[in-house]
């Protein structure tokens, strides 16, 4: 560990919580240097829905390099574009009704997305105000970061946090408060003081907030409040995105049609850099090259991202197998929550992005180091921390799951215990 420690900046961060040297790794599964074999249910924080080097993926790769296939060529015309073009429009745009997206590539990270979408809904708007939400992520450059609700991101920013206006998403104050109810007040009012948005940016499942979840409803009438009051709505589905919550959009089930989504994570299907907006044809008011950016469309990612539509997105096998192992994991996440804390943990999220709420982030981050000691990555989300959260591969199989559920379920069981007992001793 030592080199890294002399060489790196203390900015790392994951790497702190699995302090061990990883050197291979095949689907749900990472492997150390020294031949230790790990379930990963980190995944990359959602980048690596399809696993680890994907055979299928792996070869599409392998061919395109051994090829002389093109690998930089800023935005001009590859044929490693225009065949993702139209596999994408074909496979994901075309069966969900949406022929009237374009689309944009931004820079290569999911932050760079968003920074795009928000340029680009302030230039058509000629609003300056964005709404977002709390608990919301969507990344640590400066205008992405006035949309992200964590302190710890926010204080490093060094510069004020601009022309966003925070509400409080869903359930934010328990399910008897109205939070659309209360933004259509704020917003229909001249002084409340909250300036005419030119869009809200939304994540559908809060990924590092926590796993919050918005219900179809809530999501339906967001829509129709940016409708109302001319703002535009923009979906964040960087992290719920990519057949997370067991369909290819977060938001697909709920009948809503967003003016912009933002795309990255698992978007390369391979765990390349690669970000998308996609964005409605009337708002495509860019002038050529007015964003721009060296590294915008990946041509590796192309190929990859290609090659994962084509083999997981051409009927809905993929899918309802996400919802199944999805409910797999539900389910063993409902014994553990029965055995060890009926009132103290509860279940959050949808689909495959889902965890555990714990009394604090302590115990939380306890659960994690214990599960990591037997063979599982995994992290925690949330205001404090305090999210067990599972995001692994959706190719898992189901005794990988049921491997990771017993891990887990002896960490709550050690950790959970030695609870009860400071508890219990704490009284007497
Ligand atoms: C990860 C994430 C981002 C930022 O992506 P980066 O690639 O880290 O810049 C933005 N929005 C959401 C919802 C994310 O989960």
């Amino acid at each position: 560990m030592k080199l890294f420690e002399l060489n790196e900046s203390s900015v790392r961060s994951y790497c702190r919580s699995f302090p061990v040297v990883f050197d291979q790794a095949r689907g749900a599964e990472l492997i150390t240097r020294d031949g230790k074999s790990y379930i990963d249910f980190l995944g990359g924080a959602g980048t690596l829905n399809y696993g680890h080097n994907h055979p299928v993926l792996k070869e599409a790769l392998l061919d395109y390099i051994d090829n002389d296939g093109i690998t930089h060529g800023l935005d001009m015309y590859s044929d490693a574009k225009e065949r993702f073009l139209e596999t994408f429009s074909r496979l994901i745009l075309k069966p969900r009704g949406m022929h009237d997206y374009v689309m944009q590539f931004t820079g290569p990270t999911g932050t760079n997305a968003v920074e795009a979408a928000l340029k680009l809904a302030r230039k058509v708007t000629g609003r300056s105000n964005i709404i977002s939400f709390t608990n919301g992520f969507h990344g640590c450059s400066i205008g992405a970061l006035a949309a992200t609700g964590n302190q710890h991101h926010r204080g490093a920013a060094g510069v004020p946090l601009t022309d966003v206006s925070r509400m409080p998403y869903a359930n934010y104050f328990g399910d008897k408060v109205n939070t659309i109810g209360m933004m259509d007040k704020l917003l229909g009012d001249p002084s409340s003081g909250i300036d005419k948005p030119a869009a809200v940016i939304v994540e559908v499942v809060q990924g590092e907030g926590g796993l919050n979840a918005a219900s179809a409803e809530w999501v339906r009438k967001l829509e129709k409040l940016c409708r109302k009051h001319g703002m535009l709505l923009i979906v964040d589905d960087i992290q719920a995105g990519c057949g997370r919550t067991g369909s290819f959009f977060s938001f697909e089930e709920m009948g809503i049609k967003p003016d912009m989504i933002t795309l990255s994570k698992s978007l390369s299907g391979f765990g390349l850099p690669f970000a998308m907006v996609l964005l409605r044809k009337e708002l495509d008011q860019w002038k050529p090259g007015e964003h721009n950016g060296t590294f915008r469309g990946n041509n590796h990612a192309f190929v990859t991202a290609t090659a994962a539509i084509e083999h997981f997105w051409r009927d809905d096998q993929f899918a309802k197998s996400v919802r199944a192992k999805g409910k797999r994991i539900a389910d063993g996440m409902n014994k553990i929550v029965r055995r060890y804390g009926p009132y103290s943990l509860f279940i959050k999220g949808r689909g495959m992005m889902i965890g555990i709420s714990c009394p604090d982030g302590d115990s939380a981050a306890a659960i994690c180091r214990h599960a990591f000691e037997h063979g599982l990555v995994i992290e925690t989300s949330g205001a404090h921390s305090e999210v067990v959260k599972c995001l692994c591969p959706l190719i898992i199989s189901e005794a990988q799951i049921d491997k990771a559920m017993t891990i887990l379920d002896a960490a709550f069981a050690a950790v959970m215990s030695e609870q009860t007992a400071n508890q219990a001793s704490q009284a007497s």
